[in-house]
């Protein structure tokens, strides 16, 4: 928390006016979570839970701002609804509508240090509401728009982007610089650095975005709206997800309204699918399969099953351990043979490839889970992401 003010100290210092969004310390929200289990038998009451877990965001604002106090700087702690955050009626996950920031404005302009509990806000009757796990990157993001702020920061325990995950691939790179689209791609990919709210809350409003480390005073990597591109880079980074199962229906017979069945059926459960495939008709019988979260994977088949009588299919057949690894670039859009590349990348390991969706800055492939770590290292050193591969910078050839 010391360490934390001086920071920010310095930061005003240099001549900035602050508004500084934290987060709970440590494990708190965890440790909340845990605290209910010992109470609550079932799902805890949903208000009372953002009751409990908006707490933990007041104590850091709090001790924060006295910690400033202490160096001798002007500053005072609000909570959510003190900045003026409202958020919709939605318990733990609500969305903000709207920030009044008079009363942060008014501050700043007595040159306060703001400091707001994140993850926070108020719905229209006066219930304290929270944004979901993660969620104080989106306060952050949204302060900084409401008070059209020059930057806004986050503070994290990784110095920045990186080009892959750094416990998998030494030589991952930190990436100076990317676009919300790639960032959003990866945020939702499972690269937990930023909260993905947050970053379309960044690319609506086009906040200027820094992620950088609270421990370093390394530079961190910006998000803006165009990433400069390096020549010869058109993936900026890989991400995967681990926990992806697949499921085949086969011997559908062809007829109108099949796919819709099947797939309402899952939605009404509120199943979430990803990748669909659909194979031709053999002999008046398709055949489809799709991807889905390993957790969803029991509760899908049992609905599938439940769909039987109506879509008459022979054969229902499903895999877990899947993995989905994604190679995200801008520059994809402009450039061919960036798919084959990653196609090639993957059978040179032997390995095959189940399913494969594409965006325009985005290739997925479903493959087995049991090699992932390898097949990360062999795209990264394919496309050229390694630290102390050679790129030509501007026609010039710059190691990294
Ligand atoms: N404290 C909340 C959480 O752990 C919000 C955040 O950290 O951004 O999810
Ligand atoms: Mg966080």
């Amino acid at each position: 928390m010391k360490r934390v003010a001086t920071r920010i100290v310095e930061r005003k210092r240099q001549g900035n006016r602050c508004v500084v969004v934290v987060s709970a310390m440590g494990d708190t929200t965890d440790e909340l979570i845990d605290l209910t289990k010992q109470i609550v038998s079932g799902t805890p009451p949903i208000r009372e839970m953002d009751m409990l877990l908006s707490t933990g965001e007041q104590v850091s604002s709090a001790l924060l701002s006295m910690a400033i106090s202490e160096l001798g700087e002007k500053t005072v702690a609000y909570t959510g609804w003190q900045a003026g955050i409202r958020t919709e009626s939605l318990h733990g996950k609500a969305r903000i509508t709207s920030i009044e920031p008079k009363r942060l404005l008014k501050a700043l302009s007595e040159e306060q240090i703001v400091i707001i509990a994140g993850f926070q806000g108020l719905t229209e009757d006066g219930e304290i509401t929270t944004l979901g796990r993660g969620g104080s990157d989106t306060t952050a993001v949204a302060i900084a728009s409401a008070i059209k702020a020059d930057i806004c920061e986050i503070y994290t325990d990784v110095d920045g982007i990186y080009s892959t995950d750094p416990r998998i691939v030494k030589v991952a790179r930190k990436l100076k610089e990317i676009s919300y689209d790639e960032m959003l791609e990866l945020a939702n990919l499972g690269a937990a650095v930023l909260h993905p709210r947050a970053v379309e809350c960044a690319k609506h409003n086009k906040v200027n975005l820094v992620v950088r480390s609270s421990f370093t005073q390394n530079e961190g990597t910006q998000v803006k709206e165009e990433a400069f591109m390096e020549q010869g880079v058109v993936v900026s980074g890989i991400a995967y997800d681990k926990n992806v199962a697949r499921i085949s229906i086969l011997g559908v017979p062809e007829r109108p309204g099949q796919l819709a069945t099947v797939f309402s059926a899952l939605a009404n459960e509120k199943i979430d699918v990803d990748i669909i495939v659909q194979s031709g008709v053999v002999q008046g019988q398709a055949e489809f399969s799709f991807s889905l979260s390993s957790a969803d994977l029991d509760r899908a088949v049992a609905v599938i099953e439940s769909t039987h009588s109506i879509v008459g299919f022979r054969e229902l057949t499903s895999e877990n351990n899947l993995v989905k690894v994604s190679i995200v670039g801008a520059g994809m859009v402009s450039t061919p043979g960036v798919a084959a590349k990653m196609f090639t990348t993957i059978s040179n390991l032997g390995i095959s490839i189940n399913m494969v969706s594409t965006s325009e800055i985005k290739t997925s492939c479903v493959i087995d889970g049991s090699r992932l770590n390898e097949v990360i290292q062999a795209l990264h050193t394919a496309y050229g992401l390694d630290a102390d591969s050679t790129v030509f910078v501007g026609g010039k050839a710059e190691r990294r």
